[in-house]
């Protein structure tokens, strides 16, 4: 395990091609630092997600035997965030940016150890959203309105070419899937998520948001550690509700359960990665 020099921001490399990151579960609030106090920021945590991060990644390594890489904002919103660009990040408090800094230093060298070892791979941007609707929001930063659009003039107006997945929707193994089934398709995260009983929004039952219906499609981590530009790796933003997810110890254990079952067919199908010798 490292962290930065202030001991801000925590890197667990892994061996799985998997990097999970945990921006807004921070519980750390030095005096020494001041608030974040930029117009319009968001200072609210995204309550027990670094916990949740935490969980995951072991129950991850028990079920496949390979350990996700894990990153891990430890200082609270209100002091930083761990998903904006450094001057939103920071607040403007300077002494961070080395801290922002070293978190996508962070991300990056996570990135490149999934790349040299399993040559693809997908970052998880683990949030919690107070939304009114219990269920997962994945983001592919394809926004509410473009995915009322139908699949077909998704794909006519080149839509996954813009998304955190660009790349896996081109080169899924499971060829059928290609294009913008990955978004909503019998084997998208949404549907293997649907099959473990946990619903999402895009999936099969909940294709879009409805109009008026709060949705977040991914933020700054899901564009800057996404296949949007290239690279070996996709992003996925995963926006969970609280209860039943998020809110016990038990109910974390459980959706991580969920989750990792999700994962493994959604690795073995579109990445072709069944487990630490594939
Ligand atoms: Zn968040």
């Amino acid at each position: 395990m490292y962290t930065d020099a202030s001991g801000f921001i925590e890197y667990v490399p892994g061996d799985a091609p998997l990097v999970i990151v945990a921006p807004h579960g921070g519980t750390l609030s030095p005096a020494g630092l001041p608030d974040r106090s930029c117009a319009g920021c968001t200072t609210v945590n995204d309550l027990n997600t670094q916990e949740l991060a935490r969980t995951l990644v072991e129950e991850f390594r028990q079920r496949t035997g390979a350990r996700p890489h894990l990153i891990v904002n430890r200082l609270h919103r209100r002091k930083f965030d761990g998903n904006r660009d450094l001057a939103e990040a920071t607040g403007g408090t300077a002494t961070l940016n080395a801290s922002w800094t070293w978190l996508h230093a962070a991300i990056d060298s996570a990135k490149a150890g999934v790349a040299r070892r399993s040559t693809r791979g997908l970052v998880i941007d683990l949030h919690g959203h107070a939304h009114p609707i219990a269920r997962l929001e994945l983001g592919y930063l394809l926004g509410d309105a473009e995915l009322r659009a139908t699949d077909a003039t998704l794909a006519a107006g080149g839509a996954m070419s813009r998304s955190s997945v660009a790349r896996l929707a081109a080169d899924t193994r499971t060829v059928d899937d290609r294009g913008v089934t990955l978004l909503r398709g019998p084997r998208s995260l949404g549907a293997l998520l649907a099959a473990e009983g946990i619903r999402s929004v895009p999936s099969p039952t909940d294709p879009a948001p409805l109009v008026g219906e709060e949705y977040f499609n991914g933020g700054y981590n899901t564009q800057r550690h996404g296949s949007l530009a290239g690279g070996s790796l996709d992003a996925i933003q995963i926006e969970c509700h609280l209860t039943g997810v998020r809110d016990s110890e038990g109910n974390r254990a459980q959706f991580a359960r969920a989750l990792t079952t999700a994962l493994r067919t959604y690795f073995t199908v579109h990445y072709g990665w069944t487990g630490p010798s594939s």
